[in-house]
């Protein structure tokens, strides 16, 4: 007995020590869709710290906003030897196939800030629907009735529907009571701020300009649809919103163009995802991360291991929180005020 128990104490320190070499030849691979949006590179550097930090080595590729290419960024990165997957889907559907090809390889997946709705993925996030519960409240505060536009996100990414009901919800009873109409509603393809601009150009022209309120899904859009009204006298007199605190739109609130928008601490999303990464690698089970909930609110109602971090919304009120937090200077954020 006494032989064993020694025996059994002895595996167990061999074990510790294996897992621990284990960690620092771990190799994760991040597949970007859309790297040129300023927020992602906030998310890299927080992934690449967590990485480095346990001596795991970071690959990563772009897909420039291209689902196909998506798909063989994903096998590149399987085959130069991740032991990990975190992807940013650029299109939820049609990254399917390259889930399926990690799943039988044994490689997890952990689905980054947007569902991919397959149950062997991990999904990290934000509470989406609650961001755009954030960003309709702000708009509601700031024009209580009249008519509004909704710039939405990119319709392959399903956080567009997620923010997009969120503000919905918000609005419902002023829509109902008629105080607030609807007068134009679209996504805006790869939620480039240029397609953002053309529809919102639309949108004031179908109306006469009589746009009294915009409530747009992220920054990028917004600042396209602030661009839009500017060139019709409106910036600042036509409550915008926004999400993601990027260094642009942060100015923008502080300028009076821009009403609100929502901070995602992104460097804790990503440090997060980084984490969790290693430890599915390490042989962790789904349901084991740290703070996992299910999650079954997507579009096939697929049941989804998660993790969802609070967003904050920040106005012209409360701009100090992301330069407290070391986010942006305040030269930054209130250049030109
Ligand atoms: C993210 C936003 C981002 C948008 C465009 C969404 O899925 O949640 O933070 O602005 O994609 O990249």
């Amino acid at each position: 007995m006494k032989a064993f128990i020694k025996l059994a104490a002895g595996a167990a320190i061999v074990l510790t020590m294996q897992t621990a070499a284990f960690a620092k030849d771990l190799v994760v691979g991040v597949s970007w869709s859309n790297f040129q949006e300023e927020r992602w590179k906030t998310d890299e550097a927080a992934i690449k710290k967590a990485l480095a930090a346990v001596g795991a080595k970071y690959i990563s590729a772009d897909a420039q906003s291209s689902a196909s290419k998506q798909l063989t960024d994903v096998e590149s990165l399987i085959s130069q030897g991740a032991n990990a997957l975190i992807i940013l889907a650029q299109d939820s559907d049609a990254i399917g196939p390259a889930v399926e090809k990690a799943a039988d390889e044994g490689i997890p997946v952990v689905g980054y800030d947007r569902l991919i709705e397959n149950p062997a993925a991990f999904y990290i996030t934000f509470d989406n629907k609650e961001v755009g519960r954030m960003q309709a409240r702000e708009v509601l505060k700031a024009k209580p009735a009249g008519n509004y536009v909704f710039i939405k996100g990119s319709s392959s990414d399903p956080n567009a529907d997620f923010l997009f009901s969120g503000q919905i919800e918000v609005l419902k009873s002023a829509i109902d009571a008629g105080k607030i109409k609807n007068v134009g509603e679209a996504y805006t393809d790869g939620w480039l701020p240029q397609n953002a601009q053309r529809n919102m150009e639309q949108f004031l022209t179908a109306n006469n300009n009589k746009v009294d309120a915009v409530v747009a899904s992220n920054d990028g859009t917004a600042g396209g649809a602030v661009a839009a009204l500017d060139a019709q006298g409106l910036a600042g007199s036509v409550p915008v919103s926004g999400q993601d605190a990027d260094k642009a739109a942060l100015n923008r609130i502080a300028l009076g163009t821009q009403t609100v928008s929502i901070w995602k601490d992104s460097r804790e999303l990503g440090k997060r995802a980084a984490e969790i990464a290693i430890d599915l690698a390490k042989g962790k089970k789904l349901d084991d991360i740290s703070g996992v909930q299910t999650f079954n609110g997507g579009p096939k109602h697929v049941p989804m291991k998660s993790v969802f971090l609070t967003p904050i919304p920040v106005t012209k009120d409360n701009l100090n929180v992301v330069i407290d937090a070391g986010w942006i200077s305040k030269a930054e954020a209130c250049q030109g005020v």
